[in-house]
């Protein structure tokens, strides 16, 4: 339980900050970590979690290698697709290998050189491995590591009603899983990737370190991430009348605020144009001024992630577009894409192609026609669910799983066949589902902790005890903790026993930075009264209680506690 007092420098947020201090990790390289004794108990605890839910939901643990042959890989096309997030190796006869970032090659494999038949599906298998991903931006400590630990499971069906029953069942898991580690939960419809498939939902804990985008509905639980959201707008974009199109002189005003202040008008009436590269295509993307342009629905419009935003050193290559004032009236010989809230808006303010000139009252559909449209914006604060017209909540988030229909994706290029009742080979159809158990570690921490530490959940605590000795001159507390230790351990509850020779200051401060449930201080009052202090770490309450009282009272806390 190596302890530091001050910030280690590569901290960047306050669960990594915290997980440093505490003496539970230490870093060797960028995303690649040591769990040390009391953060190695953690990720046990989470991981014996995550196996007694799978269990229950009838999937059977294996361990597959870690080492992935490259043939399997070269066979899904994915040995290519996978680009530099795969740790690649050769061994010595110059064979390829890589570190599995994920096992869908592999365990379609092991099922299918079974032979399976009918009878013999679904099958759900999964394991809890250590796994790798070259991450060009590792960050966050575990959150976004190039080693981490993760369980995946794959399943195998025989039809796809069958896979809607486990499909339903792992996400029933994956709630209880998160409950348990104390992880506040929301499921949104996600994308689903290079994984492949046709429908995902992914696990987010909202927090404002999160990488994610998501937004949900609290009145009705629909719940999607930034690329697929669907949202209703709570007001109209543009004016409720038409007006005449009118160019106006706007010196210097580029930002959509300075604009429309400028012309007396609101965001909510001025057409923002953000202007990309695609390949060496210039494209006008046209949303309305108070959102901002999604970038991943953008991509799924185009059909590709080959995009950026213009440059400024770009400018000179793309002369018939005017940066700060590109409007689509009159915009001729350049590619444009309109967000759908743009289709028959009325009374905007929108750029007029021309430096320092907008025009105000441009039209819809009589000046300009939004053509090709596509959802193609963010969602703001205020926005509505479409199914409910409940208001939506946006925010950010962590994703500790995701889960997956693949449907035939890797049945087919892998030849995975079952033998159906007509005695015909047909492709087993497959779910594979991941949570990252490493990522839920930190994800815990970052939701409990105070200034002073981390709070740790009882379910997921290194110990449940922390029994705190503040020695006396003749006291006799060493010896009193020791039979409290003692009488602890024989109950099943384990002790974190601090007899170091050290300040009572240092021992209190360690004690609320690792934050063990239960703190027990075994100090003066003992000699005095007769009496030890228990203190709740998650509340800061404290209690006193008669010493031969101390293990009932920490039973009852702990209790308490979960
Ligand atoms: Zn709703």
């Amino acid at each position: 339980m190596p302890t530091l007092k001050e910030k280690p420098a590569e901290a960047e947020v306050k669960s990594h900050e915290l997980l440093l201090r505490a003496g539970m990790i230490r870093s060797f390289a960028a995303g690649i970590y040591t769990l040390l004794p009391l953060g190695g108990r953690v990720l046990e605890k989470i991981e014996e979690i995550v196996r007694q839910e799978m269990n229950r939901a009838g999937a059977l643990e294996v361990v597959l290698p870690t080492l992935h042959p490259g043939d399997p890989w070269m066979c899904s096309g994915r040995w290519l697709e996978y680009g530099p997030e795969m740790m690649r190796l050769k061994d010595r006869q110059g064979r390829e290998f890589c570190l599995g970032p994920t096992a869908e090659e592999l365990m379609t494999l092991t099922v299918s050189r079974t032979a399976p038949s009918y009878r013999d599906l679904p099958v759900n298998l999964y394991q809890i491995q250590t796994k790798f991903r070259d991450e060009i931006r590792p960050r966050f400590g575990l959150i976004r590591g190039r080693e981490f630990r993760m369980m995946d499971a794959y399943s195998f069906h025989a039809d796809e009603k069958d896979l809607e029953v486990t499909y339903e069942a792992m996400r029933a898991a994956y709630l209880e899983i998160a409950k348990r580690c104390s992880l506040e939960t929301r499921v949104v419809e996600a994308s689903t990737g290079l994984i492949g498939g046709k429908e995902s939902h992914e696990f987010m804990v909202v927090s404002e370190i999160g990488e994610d985008v998501l937004v949900y509905c609290p009145a009705c639980d629909y719940g999607a991430n930034a690329e697929l959201e669907h949202h209703k707008p709570a007001r109209q974009f543009g004016g409720s009348e038409s007006a005449a199109l009118e160019e106006v002189h706007t010196p210097g005003m580029v930002s959509i605020e300075d604009v429309a202040g400028f012309i007396g008008t609101t965001p909510e009436s001025v057409l923002k144009c953000v202007l990309y590269v695609v390949g060496t295509e210039i494209l006008a993307a046209f949303v309305p001024g108070y959102r901002e342009v999604s970038e991943s629905k953008l991509a799924r419009a185009l059909g590709t992630e080959d995009f950026h935003v213009m440059r400024d050193d770009e400018r000179a290559l793309f002369p018939a577009v005017t940066p700060g004032f590109t409007g689509p009236v009159g915009l001729d010989g350049v590619r444009v894409i309109f967000d759908e809230e743009v289709k028959g808006a009325r009374g905007m303010v929108t750029g007029a192609n021309k430096i320092d000139y907008h025009y105000r009252g441009a039209e819809e559909g009589r000046d300009f026609k939004a053509e090709p449209v596509a959802d193609i914006a963010g969602p703001v604060e205020g926005d509505l669910c479409a199914s409910c017209s409940g208001e939506l909540k946006v925010t950010r988030g962590i994703e500790i799983g995701h889960i997956f229909k693949l449907g035939l994706k890797y049945s087919d290029v892998l030849d995975a066949n079952f033998t159906d009742v007509d005695g015909h080979p047909k492709p087993m159809i497959m779910g594979t589902y991941g949570i990252g158990t490493s990522r839920i570690l930190q994800t815990v921490v970052e939701q409990h902790h105070d200034k002073g530490g981390i709070r740790w959940p009882a379910a997921v605590a290194p110990l449940p005890v922390h029994v705190i000795v503040i020695a006396t001159e003749g006291g006799g507390q060493p010896e009193a903790a020791r039979k409290i230790a003692l009488e602890l351990a024989e109950r099943g509850m384990e002790v974190l026993l601090d007899e170091r020779d050290v300040s009572p200051g240092i021992k209190f401060n360690d004690a609320d930075l690792v934050g063990l449930p239960v703190q027990l201080i075994v100090g003066k009052k003992l000699p005095a009264s007769g009496e030890v202090e228990l203190k709740i770490r998650y509340t800061g309450e404290r209690r006193d209680l008669p010493v031969d009282q101390a293990t009932g009272g920490i039973e009852r806390a702990l209790e308490e506690a979960q």
